[in-house]
């Protein structure tokens, strides 16, 4: 009998692959599946499915050069719709020991995956994923029983426990961030020259999977002609050294900024090819720490981008395991308002909205500041369905894997489980027009709260306070929205309440 190791689609790791420790090519086996299920359970944008594939296409290349004995199932050469069943299939052609796999990205798959094992009488032997830098056993460690999770107190421990930016003991540059030195607008004249992202031409095999994405998922949200993103570990670490050298040292400073037409700005662009674990974390961090050490990179660019992978990465994993099932009905506010058509075409006169969504059905990408204060504000202080906003995160992005999207979008940026940030990141028009140019050609004025030029958020937003202003007296970090709010008449809040209202349900044609 032997034993049946599975790759999943996000688990492309480099050579030496983990899962292999102690595979026997004379009697084990290799699986990878792709399943359509998987570009279906959320209606995947064209870039996000070709990127799975062509990573998992790259990846089954370099089994076969190394002589492995894999067996692949290539989309529309075999009958299984799912993973589940594709599993079971290969369980029963072959007598097997054990199915072995590396933890996944998914819990609705690991659920899944498991159920098969277990109806075929078949042990499923689940491993960690050396990839991240916290692992599970550790983080559940850490959090203990804490209702709050807070990202600052783990990154510092993080931190500390993988000597990073660290010296005697203490902070390097003696202070953990540097925000006051981090995300600054651009003002009037704009960001001038962004030094292009390296992009990767398809290749041949990038190419067959470009033609089957819209063989097979033709009526799928986004396009394929401006597909770039590194599929191999050689080309991640291209990534990495582009990024390294030409924007990272400037990603602190404009790291918040958003401005009409610039999609990457100084980001990085390397969450794809972290997310299907083509790179390894430490080497992204190491060659920051080497650049900072050679002076090519200022302190707080470093700090400031370190952090995103050491601290947010590692925590958002964290809480998704933690918080699975519950985390992905989580609805504290009761928000059931469905979510308007334009998220799947950019057609809004709301600037702000249609260029972040225009941008991400492009590209299958938007900045951080754009998916947080842009579209996940507006979801949040529009009182959107939760469940139906994730759904949309996880099918739009190129990076959406669930443990990653789920936490990002339930957690930050809709506050529909409140564990993880202390406030609600709310807002209104006035961050928009201070942290980019969207405000300067939009037929709303983002200063009005009511009448027929009003900002949509600015409108939502004081009704998002009027709304839930009991629940937040008891929250000292939302003392000061709360004060500007007990400032207005109450005529003036019932004018907002009522234009929120309105607009509510009429919000297919803001
Ligand atoms: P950079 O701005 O260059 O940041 C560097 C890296 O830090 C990223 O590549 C990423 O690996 C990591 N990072 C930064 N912020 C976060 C974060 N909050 N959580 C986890 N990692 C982070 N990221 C995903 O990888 N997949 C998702 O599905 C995803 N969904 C999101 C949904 C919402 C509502 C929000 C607010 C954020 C989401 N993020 C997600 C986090 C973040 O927006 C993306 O990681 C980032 O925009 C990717 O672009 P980049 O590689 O250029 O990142
Ligand atoms: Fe967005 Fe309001 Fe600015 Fe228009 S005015 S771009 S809707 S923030």
């Amino acid at each position: 009998m032997s034993r049946l190791f599975l790759i999943l689609g996000d688990q492309l790791h480099p050579d030496p692959h983990p899962l292999l420790v102690d595979f026997d090519p004379a009697r084990d086996r290799l699986l990878m599946i792709e399943a359509p299920v998987e570009s279906t359970h959320a209606w995947s944008h064209k870039a996000r499915i070709a990127l799975f594939l062509a990573g998992m296409r790259h990846r089954a290349a370099a089994f076969r050069a190394a002589g492995q004995p894999l067996d692949y199932l290539q989309l529309g050469m075999h009958p299984h719709a799912d993973l589940a069943s594709a599993l079971a299939a290969a369980i029963r052609a072959t007598p097997t020991r054990a199915v072995v796999m590396l933890e996944a990205g998914d819990h609705r798959v690991q659920e899944s995956l498991q159920q098969t094992c277990d109806a075929a009488g078949c042990p499923l032997l689940i491993r960690p994923d050396p990839h991240f830098l916290c692992s599970l056993d550790d983080f559940m460690a850490w959090a203990g029983e804490k209702p709050n999770l807070r990202l600052e107190f783990f990154y510092r421990w993080q931190r500390k426990r993988h000597h990073i930016l660290m010296q005697d003991g203490q902070p390097l540059g003696g202070q953990w961030n540097f925000d006051a030195d981090n995300r600054q607008a651009f003002g009037r004249q704009g960001p001038g020259m962004v030094p292009e992202a390296l992009r990767f031409a398809p290749d041949a095999i990038t190419q067959n999977v470009l033609a089957d994405v819209e063989q097979h998922f033709p009526r799928h949200p986004g396009r394929l002609d401006r597909f770039g993103w590194p599929v191999t570990p050689a080309q991640a670490k291209a990534a990495l050294d582009d990024f390294v050298r030409h924007r990272l040292p400037a990603f602190g400073q404009w790291q918040d900024a958003m401005w009409e037409d610039e999609a990457f700005l100084w980001h990085s662009l390397l969450s794809t090819a972290l997310n299907l674990k083509l790179i390894h974390p430490r080497t992204v961090i190491d060659a920051v720490l080497a650049a900072h050490a050679a002076g090519r990179v200022p302190l707080p660019a470093a700090e400031g981008f370190i952090r995103q992978i050491l601290g947010w990465r590692e925590f958002v994993r964290g809480i998704y395991w933690r918080q699975m099932p519950h985390l992905a009905r989580a609805n504290q506010y009761g928000h059931d308002t469905p979510l308007p058509a334009w998220f799947w075409t950019g057609n809004t006169q709301a600037r702000c909205l249609s260029a972040t969504t225009r941008q991400t059905l492009e590209y299958g990408y938007a900045h951080h500041i754009q998916r947080l204060m842009v579209t996940g504000n507006f979801a949040l202080i529009a009182g959107l369905n939760p469940a139906q906003v994730a759904d949309w995160y996880l099918a739009v992005y190129v990076d959406a894997v669930d443990w990653v999207e789920a936490p990002n979008t339930l957690g930050m940026a809709l506050h529909a489980w409140p564990g993880m940030t202390s406030k609600p990141y709310c807002a209104s028009g006035a961050y928009i027009k201070r942290m980019s140019n969207y405000c300067q050609g939009c037929r709303y004025q983002p200063q009005q709260r009511t009448g027929p030029d009003a900002c949509p958020f600015t409108t939502f937003y004081w009704d998002f306070l009027s709304r839930h202003a009991e629940r937040f007296r008891q929250n000292p970090r939302m003392a000061m929205p709360l004060k500007n709010l007990d400032r207005l008449s109450p005529a003036e809040r019932e004018a907002i309440r009522s234009q929120a209202a309105q607009l509510r349900r009429q919000l297919d044609t803001l």
